[in-house]
């Protein structure tokens, strides 16, 4: 016999959280609660987003526009394009003489933060230490917490001019530990490390058998006569390292994503296996753009430099004469000027530096513990913006002082 009766309700089984606990342990960055508020304000002079503020030069953007009008809109190799791949053996050639087969040492992938994603996940096991300096960039803990790695962060400070030793990695050695992760010249402190130093760093991993990534972004934009040391370049390094750059910051391309990983071809092939399901390939209308780049890009990386370098000057006086002790960063875009003396935290400082002057800084703790008592400070910032926060940060000081009663 038929009844309308409804069938009965599903009865709920207790919730679990849908969200991973790898990820749930990890805290959203600091920076962007930063980014969301600037977003509804106005006037703001933003030396927070650590991008160059040139857009791609011409010729550049042109190679894309040219590429999607002649119709290259497929995927390419998974390895990227070859004539990328080669473009990019030759630069390191050339710069650093170090050699790498385009045909499989080499993967295009987007942006460097795909390459060291790829890198930890084809390398890290569960419960692998990973050795990372701290402060750096806000992916790096993450990206190995997220591939079920440990990062073992070794805390460097403003009187070793945040410049990692081979004494403090040495100390953070134990029989887990897989990778030791590089980053100079450094996000945030804008720090390279000596070459005599590094090598240092790689005899040990020789010794303990360790990897080396080594996030090489900021190679090229170096001032005062520093030369930047390609980690795979140094004696024993090579068949070890996994040597990150891209074309992000040295062209001002961030929105292009592209990146490349160079490494021996065994761990390389693990990487390309998690690329290949995991991304295909990186976009072929900005892997045309690349070429161009890397092949004919070299004055045009000449020019910012040298106008980053301007900057960088009179911006890390101009603070250190306001009292924020600031060293003079070999390179990157940074500047990491210590703010004890105004006795606020870094978030206390930055949060009261957006909302009273209305110029955005990225508090140091964001970085990493080790980052506290600094802020960071982008200087790819037209000049005369830079010298217009420079009066902003002054005045704000002076309010600060005054708040002191002093
Ligand atoms: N590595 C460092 C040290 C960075 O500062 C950044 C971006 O700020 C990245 C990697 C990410 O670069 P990409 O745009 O190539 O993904």
């Amino acid at each position: 016999m038929k009844t309308d009766a409804s069938p009965p309700a599903p009865t709920a089984a207790p919730r679990r959280d849908p969200v991973a606990r790898r990820v749930r342990e990890v805290p959203a960055s600091g920076i962007r609660r930063f980014f969301d508020i600037i977003n509804t304000m106005q006037d703001v002079i933003s030396l927070g987003v650590g991008e160059p503020d040139f857009v791609t030069p011409l010729h550049i953007r042109q190679a894309g526009i040219r590429s999607l009008q002649e119709g290259h809109t497929s995927y390419t190799s998974n390895f990227g394009s070859l004539e990328l791949r080669r473009a990019i053996a030759r630069q390191l050639e050339g710069l650093y003489g170090v050699s790498y087969d385009p045909q499989d040492e080499i993967i295009v992938t987007a942006g460097v933060s795909e390459a060291l994603d790829l890198a930890v996940r084809a390398t890290v096991d569960p419960g692998d230490e990973v050795i990372v300096p701290e402060p750096s960039y806000v992916s790096y803990a993450p990206c190995v917490v997220f591939a079920g790695g440990v990062p073992v962060m070794v805390p460097t400070t403003a009187d070793q001019g945040f410049a990692i030793t081979a004494r403090q990695v040495a100390a953070s050695i134990t029989p887990r530990t897989k990778a030791v992760l590089l980053g100079y010249p450094n996000n945030p402190t804008g720090t390279a490390v000596s070459r005599q130093e590094l090598a240092a760093i790689v005899r040990l991993a020789v010794e303990h058998d360790l990897l080396l990534y080594s996030d090489e972004i900021y190679a090229r934009l170096v001032y005062d006569d520093w030369e930047h040391t390609c980690v795979a370049a140094l004696p024993g390094a090579r068949e070890r390292t996994v040597l990150l750059n891209g074309c992000s910051k040295s062209y001002a391309m961030t929105g292009w994503r592209i990146g490349y990983a160079a490494a021996p071809g065994e761990i390389l092939e693990a990487m390309m296996k998690v690329h290949q399901y995991g991304l295909l390939c990186a976009p072929t209308m900005s892997q045309f753009a690349a070429i161009e780049a890397i092949e004919r890009g070299e004055a045009a990386v000449e020019a910012m430099v040298e106008e980053y370098a301007r900057r960088r000057a009179m911006f890390v006086d101009g603070l250190n004469r306001l009292g924020l002790a600031c060293a003079r960063p070999q390179g990157a875009f940074y500047a990491f000027p210590s703010i004890t003396a105004t006795g606020l935290t870094s978030e206390a400082f930055a949060e009261r530096l957006l909302y009273e002057e209305r110029v955005a800084v990225v508090p140091g703790s964001a970085f990493g513990p080790s980052g506290e008592g600094h802020v960071r400070m982008c200087y790819a910032t037209a000049y005369e913006k830079l010298e217009e926060a420079l009066g902003r940060i002054g005045h704000f000081l002076e309010g600060v002082t005054r708040g002191q009663g002093r």
